[in-house]
């Protein structure tokens, strides 16, 4: 049986699905979101490790024509593409201290991306660039973001370890007027927040996190000068330490198994197992680089998309663990109509095949139950791993399951689960980040439009905005975000096709001598109606989903789902956007 074929899987579905809602119960909370607090709510953890703590410069006042919030990816390909449509005064803002956004802050032990690198990382054509293997870890996806800002000379106009604390839109003069951390005043004509989708990291609310007296940390902000070593490995200072880590996310499963390998003992402390499939990594295979020719990264990026969103290919280009996630959980990429009872049970079969590597792998057999993810397929990010499982099999790994009910409390000398203390020197948060909440609480800036209205207020039952990417009463702001916005699993692909979108606007609004621009309220009641109504297929497998940031930890109101993505096909969206360019007339903006 091929790795993706789970046909022969047996599986009984009424016990299957009696036993998700189970789980499901067990993990509901009425707090919802609200369990979370903010990293920076907690002394001491929201720390920059990575930027150089004397850093000191004067404060500047400036006129710019663009101010971009943020130097990850997106604010690096926002002054790309303004660039290429003659937009060239640009200042960036950045909280760290380089380019690189998620890319910089997520450097804990075996970082990587789980997207194919070939397509994630943008503009490889441009730059020469070829990534050395195929999923990319995060020390060369952070080089390449500084290789890209290098390549479109965009150090001269940034500002680093420079916070944006508010924006305020000035009616006399048609400027925002920008605040920062610096004490710095700009007078923007145009704002672009990229501030990021994982930017705002977040601890679980748990008692007693203040009163724990070892160390402890974020993943996002890795505290090297205390484990030792590098991405790579070598945690030396963790080999006569007793650590713990909270979470088993997308990060921990990426962390676990190198910390396993330095700590004198690992305690992971696990509430939901997460869905733990085949990696298969391998190195750059350089005759397949050299048979490449020019548009192949555009071509492969678009038969991604395609083939993850369910649009026919003819051929599979990435054919990866993801397009497989899309043939179980949308259909075959042959575009023949599918019955949504087979795909249903080809989910049900794929997390059985999840619980199967889990049983042939952990030794343990306690442990292996507990670590066998018990939902529907995709109500929780898929992971993919080959030393992940492994990692269990460890004397000094110990699983601590808290069946769904999370860490008790914290003390001054380890955390508690059922009563029992596990004593501990180091503490782990891999607790993630906060998910297309509030702009303002995410962010951390106040913006405030036309009549000093705050975002908050404007957005307070929910987002409003066309496209995603611009909002009412707020002239000349434009949003990255995936707020409202189409999404794939590519990131890189959407959000380039976005900047494209504001470059776009952003220079017709300059060629027609235009001070101001924002959305009608009829354009933005559209596409407020389509967002629910593209809410609405998925609100049903979502209410059904463990809890989790996919469907807003069990609380799916109608603000919730504004502020989600638009549910619709990712390609959907992004041709709307080509062909409302391709209308020429800035439909449904106002100009002033
Ligand atoms: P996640 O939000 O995915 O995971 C947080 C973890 O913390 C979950 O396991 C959660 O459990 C657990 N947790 C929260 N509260 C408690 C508690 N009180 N007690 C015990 N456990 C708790 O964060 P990650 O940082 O892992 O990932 C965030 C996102 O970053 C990913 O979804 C992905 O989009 C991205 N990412 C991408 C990678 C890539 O390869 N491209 C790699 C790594 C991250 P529960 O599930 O029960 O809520």
């Amino acid at each position: 049986m091929a790795e993706g074929d789970t046909t022969a899987i047996d599986i009984d579905v009424a016990a299957i699905e009696a036993k998700y809602a189970e789980e499901r119960e067990k993990r509901l909370r009425a707090d919802a979101n609200d369990q979370y607090v903010e990293l920076r709510s907690v002394d001491g953890l929201n720390v920059d490790p990575y930027a150089d703590p004397d850093f000191a410069r004067a404060p500047i006042s400036e006129n710019v024509d663009v101010l971009i919030v943020g130097g990850g990816f997106a604010g690096i390909l926002a002054a790309c593409r303004l660039r290429e449509r003659g937009v060239t005064d640009i200042r960036i803002v950045e909280k760290g201290g380089d380019f690189g956004g998620a890319w910089y802050w997520n450097r804990y032990p075996g970082a990587a991306c789980d997207v194919e690198s070939y397509i994630y990382l943008p503009m490889l054509e441009e730059t020469g660039y070829i990534p050395t293997e195929r999923y990319a870890k995060a020390s060369e996806i952070f080089a390449y973001a500084r290789r890209l800002a290098e390549h479109h000379d965009l150090y001269a106009g940034a500002l680093f370890q420079t916070e944006v604390q508010s924006a305020r839109w000035d009616e006399s003069r048609d400027r925002w007027i920008i605040s920062t951390s610096r004490g710095d005043a700009i007078a923007a004509r145009f704002l672009i927040s990229c501030a990021g989708l994982l930017t705002n990291a977040k601890l679980p609310g748990i008692p007693g996190i203040e009163n724990f007296e070892g160390h402890s940390f974020h993943t996002s902000r890795w505290d090297y000068g205390y484990t030792g070593g590098d991405q790579t490995g070598n945690l030396t200072g963790l080999s006569d330490k007793r650590v713990g880590i909270i979470g088993t996310g997308s990060t921990a499963i990426q962390a676990i198994p190198v910390i396993a390998r330095y700590a004198k003992e690992l305690c992971v402390f696990q509430r939901t197992p997460s869905a733990v499939e085949v990696r298969d990594n391998r190195p750059t295979d350089w005759n397949w680089v050299r048979s490449l020719k020019p548009g192949w990264q555009k071509e492969r990026i678009e038969n991604f998309t395609d083939a993850t969103t369910g649009v026919p290919v003819a051929v599979d280009l990435v054919n990866d663990a993801w397009t497989d996630v899309a043939r179980i959980f949308l259909g075959s990429a042959d575009g023949k109509p599918v019955d949504p009872e087979d795909l249903h049970l080809s989910g049900l079969r794929k997390m059985e095949r999840i619980r199967q590597r889990v049983a042939s792998t952990v030794k343990n057999p306690t442990t292996a139950e507990a670590l066998k993810p018990y939902y529907y397929y995709m109500c929780k990010r898929p992971c993919f791993h080959d030393e992940y499982l492994d990692a269990y099999n460890r004397p000094n790994v110990t699983l601590v399951d808290t069946e769904g009910r999370g860490v008790e409390r914290i003390t001054a000398k380890g955390a508690v689960v059922a009563g029992r203390e596990y004593p501990l020197d180091c503490l782990i948060y891999a607790t993630g980040f906060d998910w297309l909440a509030q702009y303002d609480r995410h962010s951390g800036i106040q913006v405030n439009g036309i009549g000093g209205v705050s975002l908050g207020t404007h957005w307070a039952d929910g987002a409003r905005t066309l496209f995603g990417m611009q909002t009412r009463g707020f002239p000349n702001f434009f949003l990255m975000s995936l707020i409202q916005a189409g999404t794939s699993f590519n990131y890189f692909h959407g959000a380039d096709e976005q900047v494209k979108h504001i470059a776009y606007v952003v220079a017709s609004c300059l060629e027609r001598g235009a001070s101001w621009v924002q959305p009608t309220k009829q354009a933005e009641d559209g596409w407020v109606d389509e967002i629910m109504a593209s809410a609405g297929p998925r609100r049903a497998f979502l209410e059904a989903c463990t809890p989790g940031y996919y469907n807003f930890e069990g609380r799916r109101d109608r603000a919730n789902e504004l502020n989600d993505f638009y549910g619709g096909a990712p390609t959907e969206y992004l041709k709307q956007l080509v062909d409302w360019r391709a209308a020429g007339e800035l439909p449904g903006l106002e100009l002033g």
